[in-house]
């Protein structure tokens, strides 16, 4: 099966597993694991920040990072096609108690304006307008990557009224390797910055939180009471760092096989439209009276898996395990259908 539905279905390489099982550990909810404290400070120096959190999953360092910005009844502003909103089994709501202003933005990202707009009066009748994120690449959006001009407006907008920053960065390094933005750019223009290990980046487990000492000192606390202390996880942290050293440039072989697959989808008559490919998602729309499941059903029977993503669209994630070998083959699965 060469399998598109995400890329978290990667499994550990050789190189990563080796230096699993060669990393120190410790109990890292004392703060004991070295590799979990080498990998926290190889990210933060990364991105310019003082500290970084260790998390089992990308929702849980979004979630901590909503709950450490907020009290119960603020607001969050994201755009309505964001992960925080609609994947996160609604954690905004139980568990900081926030409501949340959903913005009408292009695949995904939105403007200064649209966050200005937002904001609410200071008047007991409304929420407080409390945090804001954007999540960079956009998944619902197909994979689209941020201005940074725009975020730094944004940025701005913030810190001018008070608002937190965070970003969904659980491809933030497949907009990285495209935009080659200095990372501690990025860094100087939010308080959060989440990033998934367990994406692009080829590892089994594994998400950092990064932020200021005090944000971070707070999120330590979030984190244990979401559950998510662990003990000895020098042996994913390993995997963590052996991703940073190994894995980010590679990401642009996973945008190319993307481009490709994505024309070859674009020609076939069974598809209306393919959202224009900036990194490793590709979002299609079959052509009207087509059958969605029956799509994938036949996809899968000639060994290609990939996924619903919504009415009348599938989404194809290309990643580490999969090869050239393996778009040529797609490629001539999908000129077979009819
Ligand atoms: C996958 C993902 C997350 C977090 O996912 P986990 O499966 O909890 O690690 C967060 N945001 C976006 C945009 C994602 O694609």
């Amino acid at each position: 099966m060469i399998d598109y539905r995400s890329d978290t279905v990667t499994r550990p390489t050789e190189g990563m597993r080796a230096a699993m099982m060669a990393a120190p550990v410790g109990d890292d909810v004392f703060q004991d694991d070295p590799t979990v404290n080498a990998l926290e400070a190889k990210a933060a120096v990364m991105f310019g920040m003082e500290a970084a959190l260790f998390a089992p999953s990308g929702t849980m360092t979004n979630q901590i990072a909503i709950k450490v910005h907020t009290n119960p009844g603020d607001e969050v502003v994201c755009d309505k096609l964001s992960h925080i909103y609609n994947y996160e089994g609604g954690g905004i709501a139980s568990n900081s108690g926030c409501s949340v202003r959903l913005l009408d933005g292009d695949k995904g990202r939105f403007t200064h304006q649209m966050v200005l707009d937002s904001i609410l009066p200071d008047d007991s009748h409304f929420p407080v307008t409390r945090l804001v994120s954007v999540e960079n690449t956009s998944n619902k959006g197909g994979g689209v990557i941020w201005d940074d001009a725009e975020i730094e407006l944004i940025s701005r907008t913030c810190k001018k009224h008070g608002l937190g920053f965070h970003m969904d960065g659980a491809r933030l390094f497949n907009a990285l390797v495209e935009t080659k933005q200095r990372t501690e750019y990025i860094g100087s223009m939010f308080d959060s910055i989440s990033i998934c290990l367990s994406k692009g980046l080829g590892c089994p487990v594994g998400s950092l939180l990064l932020g200021s000492k005090d944000f971070i000192r707070q999120a330590h606390r979030v984190r244990k009471v979401f559950g998510g202390g662990m003990r000895q996880v020098g042996i994913l942290a390993g995997a963590g760092i052996y991703a940073l050293d190994h894995h980010i440039d590679r990401l642009k072989e996973d945008h190319i096989n993307a481009r490709q697959l994505a024309l070859a989808l674009s020609e076939a008559e069974w598809v209306k439209h393919v959202v224009p490919v900036e990194t490793n998602i590709i979002v299609v729309e079959l052509a009207d009276g087509e059958n969605q499941q029956a799509r994938l059903d036949e996809l899968r029977a000639a060994g290609v898996l990939a996924m619903g993503f919504g009415p009348g669209k599938l989404r194809f994630v290309t990643h580490l395990d999969v090869t050239e070998a393996m778009i040529d083959q797609t490629i001539s699965v999908i000129n077979a259908m009819k």
